[in-house]
């Protein structure tokens, strides 16, 4: 789960890391008071997505970069005014863009020098790696890929953890000297306790500058979680409800289901991870592509049927909704009749194909014929799936 750059900036705030201090706004004038609010200009307006880029990004409406210098609050609610509502193109969003829900309004104090640090998981060495550079900023992928000598990696075995003089070796290799280092290097130590504590898969501060004064300070920051670990970290699961931009996520996720919505037009409904993805690849395998993974899980009971019935229909995009069940623990005869009232009560528009496998399965496929409901079944992988590809034409 990624999180917007204001939220990873509250997140670090609590270990101490140094960020210039700044808050959200969702409308132009609420951008004013923010910028009026804090002690000093110039203001920096950032438009909040869940993408990188912004600098160098451009708005459908023609207004350019989601980061914009200001000198004075009128200002700054001015350029506020322009991104909140647009659309915001950048190298990472692809060409549809991301609208612009939410703008970060914060001190921008002068930058002399833009560093790079990061803290990953090397999934390869089974540890996590801090990662800095000299040469941050908006270009580093350039870096990483002109001169990777320029990027510097420490490797954290987590049995002895990470210690100051490691930190200390990242900083003094990024080009850090005299104060600035011993700076840098608690600040890399906080970052690691942050990524440690948090159950973080990813947190990049790109750019860490040096600003006025010779102080250190987060100018940007991108922060990954492991949603496996949110249970352990409540105060941070709820920032989940903000992060799902997809209307259609939104609502799986309000009903408890497993969903990630994609571009086809093939409404999946499936138990189990791996029977979806197979679902999805047989799919594809007939031409066909899904509007959606979703999977259920092993004991979905009645009300998420229908939920999922929902949300699959209220998708423009679906022409053919397919609903493929392995009956284990659950009986094909129970999860028949959920269906055949799912269907009653959702009154689908498109056609629906049904496969159903494993317990009492042929009692569940007489339960579907004899419902009256204009429900086509289907027996092995490749003839459900054909079925649904062939359905979805139908409509087109
Ligand atoms: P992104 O990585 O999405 O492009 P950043 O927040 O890193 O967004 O901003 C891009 C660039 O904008 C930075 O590398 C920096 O040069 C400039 N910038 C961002 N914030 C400030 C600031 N407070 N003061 C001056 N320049 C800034
Ligand atoms: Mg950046």
């Amino acid at each position: 789960m990624n999180l917007f750059e204001y939220q990873a900036r509250g997140l670090l705030g609590r270990y101490g890391l140094p960020i210039p201090p700044g808050d959200v706004a969702t409308r132009p004038e609420e951008a004013r008071q923010i910028a009026e609010g804090l002690s000093k200009g110039p203001f920096v307006v950032k438009a909040q997505i869940l993408a990188g880029g912004r600098g160098k990004g451009h708005f459908r409406s023609g207004f350019a970069g989601g980061v914009h210098l200001c000198s004075y609050p009128a200002e700054v609610e001015e350029v506020a005014r322009a991104m909140l509502g647009g659309v915001l193109v950048t190298a990472q969003t692809g060409p549809e863009g991301r609208p612009v829900n939410k703008v970060l309004v914060a001190e921008a104090p002068q930058i002399s020098r833009e560093l790079y640090l990061a803290i990953l998981i090397d999934r390869g060495r089974r540890r996590s790696v801090v990662v800095g550079s000299a040469q941050g900023g908006v270009d580093i992928e350039e870096v990483a890929r002109e001169s990777p000598g320029e990027i510097h990696r420490i490797w954290v075995d987590p049995q002895v953890g990470f210690w100051p003089y490691q930190a200390r070796t990242l900083a003094a290799c990024m080009g850090l000297c005299g104060s600035l280092l011993p700076q840098t290097a608690d600040l890399i130590v906080r970052l690691y306790r942050f990524f440690c504590e948090c159950d973080a898969s990813l947190a990049e501060i790109n750019p860490l500058a040096v600003i006025e004064n010779e102080k250190i300070a987060v100018i940007d920051a991108k922060i990954g979680l492991d949603e496996n670990a949110l249970f352990r970290h409540p105060e941070v699961a709820t920032y989940r409800n903000e992060v799902v931009e997809d209307g259609r996520e939104a609502e799986a996720l309000k009903a408890g289901l497993n969903y990630v919505g994609l571009s086809g037009e093939i409404g999946c409904m499936v138990n189990g991870a791996g029977l979806a993805m197979a679902t999805m690849d047989i799919l594809h395998r007939y031409g066909g592509e899904p509007a959606n993974f979703l999977d259920v899980g092993g004991g979905a009971d009645q009300n998420q049927v229908t939920k999922a019935f929902g949300i699959l229909m209220a998708d423009p995009k679906v022409r053919a909704i397919f609903v493929h069940i392995f009956g284990g623990i659950m009986r094909c005869d129970v999860i028949a009749r959920g269906i055949v009232e799912a269907v009653t009560h959702t009154k689908p528009k498109v056609p629906i194909v049904v496969r159903l496998q494993g317990t009492n399965f042929e009692e569940g496929k007489a339960i579907l014929h004899q419902s009256g409901l204009p429900i086509r079944t289907a027996d092995d992988l490749a003839d459900a799936a054909q079925k649904a590809v062939a359905a979805a034409a139908e409509t087109r």
